[in-house]
Parts: structure tokens; C-alpha cells; sequence
């Protein structure tokens, strides 16, 4: 029997890991095998440099996770290399399923994350993270995006937000919306359209990145014409959603609308007592790396109070 199972290996997982080791707990970490697509580490494993998290000016995003994996066992969890395939979560102590073993645990940190929508169009594997990117307040900074026409996909607050976000670097910022209407709250829209650096192409779809090393450009269809032509961008930044990693909870954790978990706020208590998130699987606002390593320190310190009363 565990006293705490954490599920995932993300800034939150790692962190939730370290403290709860550190409290004698003796965590178990399902690490994930390339579950949801992304490798051990999370989402970070899929980036170039973090500039962002403090201790370190500038750290690969996989050298940063290998460096919070190697605490995590310094300080005594152990970590198996494996995917959760599914929880029952209706009795305590909890069973966890992976393969065909089963493993039963006190309390339970769901820490999987969630992962960024894209499109998959002709150029996105050749220029991913070379230009086109899901994260303009981690990327958009970076050099090779200043004083370039930027666009964005998406019209609803995240697309709005991060358009806004970009306007400090881009000399122009074009938002790509395939509708003729914004889904983003009002507040939302009237900043970006009192925002001179922003305009707004209704109605239309990207169809094709255009450069072999860099983005020079996005092929794109107006979609009440079917009128095609190429906008001379120097980046692409998707903000279409995310999916956050629950399916696998299968109902037994309240989740919102799009299925993310649902917390006390100011906690990360579940619905379920005993069940703990943390990271990106239960915040759509402010998804960075140390907001889910905040809320990893929370949960570990939420489960240890749980399983000390
Ligand atoms: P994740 O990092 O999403 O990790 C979750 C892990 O859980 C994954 O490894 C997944 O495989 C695993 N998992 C999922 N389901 C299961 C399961 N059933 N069983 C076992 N394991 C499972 N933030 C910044 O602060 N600065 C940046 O510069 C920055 N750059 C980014 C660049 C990119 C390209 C992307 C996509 C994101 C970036 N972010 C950045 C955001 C940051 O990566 C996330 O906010 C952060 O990684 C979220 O951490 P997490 O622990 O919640 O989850
Ligand atoms: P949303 O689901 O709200 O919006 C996604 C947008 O992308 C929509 O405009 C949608 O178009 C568009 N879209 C989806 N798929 C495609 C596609 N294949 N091609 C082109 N366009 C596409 O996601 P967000 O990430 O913006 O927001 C998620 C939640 O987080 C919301 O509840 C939001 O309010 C919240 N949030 C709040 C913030 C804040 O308060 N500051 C900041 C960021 C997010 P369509 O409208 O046609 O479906």
C-alpha cells in the first residue's frame, strides 16, 4: 500500500515528488511512456530554451526536466516508467491501473497535464518550434520573432491574450479566425481591437506553412470566397485549446466543461477527498512551468495534511 501515488512527470509531478519525499512520504511516480503524445517530462521536453524559470537566465526544456527528475530520486521517490491506463477512485485506498498490475495508494496526485491543439498543416513538423509554436508568452520573446509580422490562429481569450502578448515584439500581429465572429469575452476583444498593432482576417483558414528553415510565410484561404493567398508572416502561433490529460480518470474526478479538473479553490483538493491536482490538467489561465511546479508544492503539502488527520 502507497501513501501517495503521483500520476505524471511535468514541473508539477516532479515538484509534488520532491516534497512529498521530502516528507518521508515515499511517493510512487507513474512518469507516463509517451503518454498523451509527449515524452517523460512533459511539455517542456518539447521545447528549445526556458528563459522564464527562475535560478537559471536560460536551460533546455528537457535539460531543465532531467534536472527535476534527478531531485525527485535524490530525494527518494521512486519512478516507474509507465502509463496509468486507468483509476478506481470510489473506495480507499484508491487502485491505480498500469498494465497488469495494480497498485493501491492512500491519496493521489493527478499531475498529467494537458496538451496544446495543433493543426497538423504542410510545414508544422519542419518548422516547429522554428517559428511556429503553441506558447506565445514562452516563446514570443525569442529573438527571431522581433519586429516580424506575427499571426495567430484562434479567436477566443487564449488567442486574444497571447495576440496581445506578441504586439510587444511583432511590429504586427495578424489573428486568424475562422469565423466571422471572436468567441473571447468582450474584454477581451475590445483591448485587442483598441490595439493598433492587431488586425483581425474574419473568415479565414491557414492552409499551408510556407519556409524551410524559418517561417516566411502562411498560405491561407478566405473561406467565404475560397480565395486563397499568402500572408508574409515570420511566426505562427496556434492558440485553438488544449486538451487537458483526464480521459483516463473516466468520470470518477469532476472536471469543467472542456475537462479540466475541477479544485477548491486555493487548494488542490478534488472532489474526491484524497485526490489531489496539479499543473496544467487543472488551470486553463496561466499554464507555465512555475504555476504547475506551485501547485505540485501544494498538492504534496494538501496530501500530506490528508493523510496525517
Ligand atoms: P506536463 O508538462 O504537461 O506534463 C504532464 C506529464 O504527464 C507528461 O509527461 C505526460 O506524458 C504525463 N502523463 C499524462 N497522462 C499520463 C498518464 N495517464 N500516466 C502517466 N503519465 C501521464 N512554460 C514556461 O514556464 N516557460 C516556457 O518557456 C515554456 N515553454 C513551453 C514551450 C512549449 C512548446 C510548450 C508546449 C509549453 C511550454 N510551457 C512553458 C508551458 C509548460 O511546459 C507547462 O505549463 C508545464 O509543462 C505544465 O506542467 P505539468 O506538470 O502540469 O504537465
Ligand atoms: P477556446 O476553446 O475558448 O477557443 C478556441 C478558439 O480557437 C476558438 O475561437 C475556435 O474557433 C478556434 N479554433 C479551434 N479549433 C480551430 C481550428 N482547427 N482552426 C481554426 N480555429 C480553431 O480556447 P482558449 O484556449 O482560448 O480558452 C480556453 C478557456 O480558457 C476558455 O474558457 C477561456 O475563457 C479561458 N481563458 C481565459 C483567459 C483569461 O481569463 N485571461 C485566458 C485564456 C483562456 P470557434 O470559436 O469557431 O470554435
Amino acid at each position: 500500500m502507497e501513501n501517495v501515488i503521483i500520476i505524471g512527470s511535468g514541473p508539477s509531478g516532479h515538484t509534488a515528488a520532491i516534497y512529498a519525499a521530502r516528507a518521508n512520504l515515499k511517493p510512487l511516480m507513474f512518469e507516463g511512456l509517451f503518454a498523451a503524445g509527449v515524452a517523460a517530462g512533459g511539455q517542456l521536453t518539447t521545447t528549445t530554451d526556458v528563459e522564464n524559470f527562475p535560478g537559471y537566465m536560460a536551460i533546455s526544456g528537457p535539460e531543465l526536466m532531467v534536472k527535476m527528475r534527478e531531485q525527485s530520486e535524490h530525494c527518494g521517490t521512486r519512478i516507474v516508467t509507465d502509463t496509468v491506463e486507468k483509476v478506481d477512485l470510489s473506495k480507499s485506498p484508491f487502485q491505480v491501473f498500469v498494465g497488469d498490475q495494480v497498485y493501491e495508494t492512500q491519496s493521489l496526485i493527478i499531475a498529467t497535464g494537458a496538451t496544446a491543439k495543433r493543426m497538423n498543416l504542410p510545414g508544422e513538423d519542419r518548422l516547429w518550434q522554428k517559428g511556429v509554436s503553441a506558447c506565445a508568452v514562452c516563446d514570443g520573446g525569442l529573438p527571431f520573432f522581433r519586429n516580424k509580422v506575427l499571426a495567430v490562429v484562434g479567436g477566443g481569450d487564449s488567442a486574444l491574450e497571447e495576440a496581445t502578448y506578441l504586439t510587444k515584439f511583432a511590429s504586427k500581429v495578424v489573428l486568424i479566425v475562422r469565423r466571422d465572429v471572436l468567441r473571447a469575452s468582450k474584454v477581451m476583444q475590445e483591448r485587442a481591437k483598441h490595439n493598433s498593432k492587431i488586425e483581425i482576417l474574419f473568415n479565414t483558414l491557414p492552409l499551408e506553412i510556407l519556409g524551410d528553415k524559418s517561417v516566411i510565410g502562411l498560405k491561407i484561404k478566405n473561406t467565404l470566397t475560397n480565395a486563397e493567398s499568402i500572408l508574409d508572416v515570420g511566426g505562427l502561433f496556434y492558440a485553438i485549446g488544449h486538451v487537458p490529460n483526464t480521459a483516463f480518470l473516466n468520470g470518477q474526478v469532476e472536471v469543467d466543461e472542456v475537462g479540466y479538473i475541477k479544485t477548491k479553490p486555493g487548494t488542490t483538493q478534488t472532489n474526491v477527498p484524497g485526490v489531489f491536482a496539479a499543473g496544467d490538467v487543472q488551470d486553463k489561465v496561466y499554464r507555465q512551468a512555475i504555476t504547475s511546479a506551485g501547485t505540485g508544492c501544494m498538492a504534496a503539502l494538501d496530501a500530506e495534511r490528508y493523510l496525517s488527520h
